[in-house]
């Protein structure tokens, strides 16, 4: 089976994961696009064997020609576009957010609820970088004893001019948030964000920022945004255990020793440092809805889970407090 996919959004990311579907994955081609850009989108169409340009997103899910839908417009048209999806039966890949407030994310997960089943993968592909999973190898053999606090540190060389306070939380450290829940088993039970001395080259952004959270069990999690510092972007990652520790390892693919000194490249951008992470998130997505699974990576829940986590971080920055998560009871199609 050819999975027959209709994007939604063909700007920077939704022309990536078109690129990977149509030259690097298998099993998929795309038969539809959509975006509210008409010239972008026909650009886009015009270099597929076969794909209709819609004029709106309802119409491409609509279309009998598209099996699953691939979301990757602004995140405020995600809840629409994820219902739409899911009222057709039809499989959904939703790029984060899965949605911007967390009615919207309810909304989404009461849907699924009532269609049975998942239908609805999110992008969180951190959870399928191989640095990562060996990670989570690490902590869930034991290795290194129960995980008694975790360091994440997300950096970044720059940021565009649009970039403001709010996305070094909901754009930036959500994948901190998603990547932490994971790699620990378990939620994010409440947040306080601190404000650190700013970086000259951010301007009047409030950048770095350090924020502190502790899980349902008490590990206490620190993440770091740093997005103007520069040197390259560095991921980092490391958890402190009852018997040792584990830490992602740098990524450079050479250690350079010369002249009186060892070095190594650093990734210059997330596209760099995750291609293979987005590669193999969509192929699992493709993968599952061929098989008949719907989805089976990153959840509604994990979505929601998230959003939750990004409005108390918010909350924190803006009142300087702690404030908790308080998630609803997690529904039995997610567990
Ligand atoms: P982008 O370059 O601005 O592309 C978004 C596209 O969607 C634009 O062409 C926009 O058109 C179009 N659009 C907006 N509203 C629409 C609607 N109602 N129906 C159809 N198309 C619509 O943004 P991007 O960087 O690709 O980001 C898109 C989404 O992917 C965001 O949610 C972002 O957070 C997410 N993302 C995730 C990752 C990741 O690491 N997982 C990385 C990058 C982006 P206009 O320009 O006319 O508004």
């Amino acid at each position: 089976m050819t999975l027959r996919v209709g994007v939604i959004g063909t700007g920077m990311i939704g022309q990536d994961h078109i690129r990977r579907i149509t030259q690097v994955l298998c099993g998929a081609e795309i038969t539809a696009v959509t975006d509210t850009n008409p010239e972008v989108t026909q650009q886009v169409a015009a270099r597929l064997k076969k794909a209709t340009v819609h004029t709106t997103g309802q119409d491409l899910i609509a279309d009998e020609n598209v099996d699953a839908v691939l979301v990757a417009s602004w995140g405020p048209t995600h809840e629409e576009y994820v219902l739409a999806g899911i009222a057709a039966g039809k499989p959904v890949f939703c790029e984060k957010p899965l949605a911007t407030t967390q009615l919207a994310c309810r909304a989404i997960m009461a849907a699924e609820v009532a269609a049975g089943r998942r239908l609805v993968q999110v992008g969180f592909m951190r959870r399928y970088d191989h640095t990562y999973r060996e990670l989570k190898g690490v902590i869930d053999a034991g290795t290194i004893g129960a995980p008694l606090m975790y360091y994440s540190g997300h950096r970044n060389p720059g940021v565009p001019d649009h970039y403001t306070k709010d996305m070094a939380i909901v754009d930036t450290a959500v994948h901190d948030f998603d990547v932490t829940r994971w790699l620990l088993g378990e939620e994010l039970a409440g947040v306080r964000v601190l404000a650190p001395k700013r970086n000259r080259h951010g301007g009047d952004l409030q950048d770095p920022l350090l924020m502190i959270l502790e899980t349902a069990s008490g590990v206490l999690v620190t993440v770091e945004t740093s997005v103007n510092i520069r040197y390259g972007y560095d991921i980092r990652g490391e958890v402190v255990g009852e018997d040792g520790t584990a830490a992602l390892a740098d990524r450079a693919p050479v250690v350079l020793r010369r002249a009186g000194t060892v070095s190594g490249t650093v990734p210059a951008d997330w596209r760099q440092r995750f291609m293979t992470a987005y590669d193999n998130e969509l192929q699992d997505w493709i993968d599952a809805v061929c098989a008949g699974d719907g989805a089976t990576g990153p959840s509604s829940w994990d979505g929601y889970a998230a959003q939750m986590v990004c409005d108390a971080a918010l909350r924190a920055l803006y009142s300087g407090e702690h404030v908790p998560v308080e998630l609803i009871d997690k529904p039995s199609i997610y567990a």
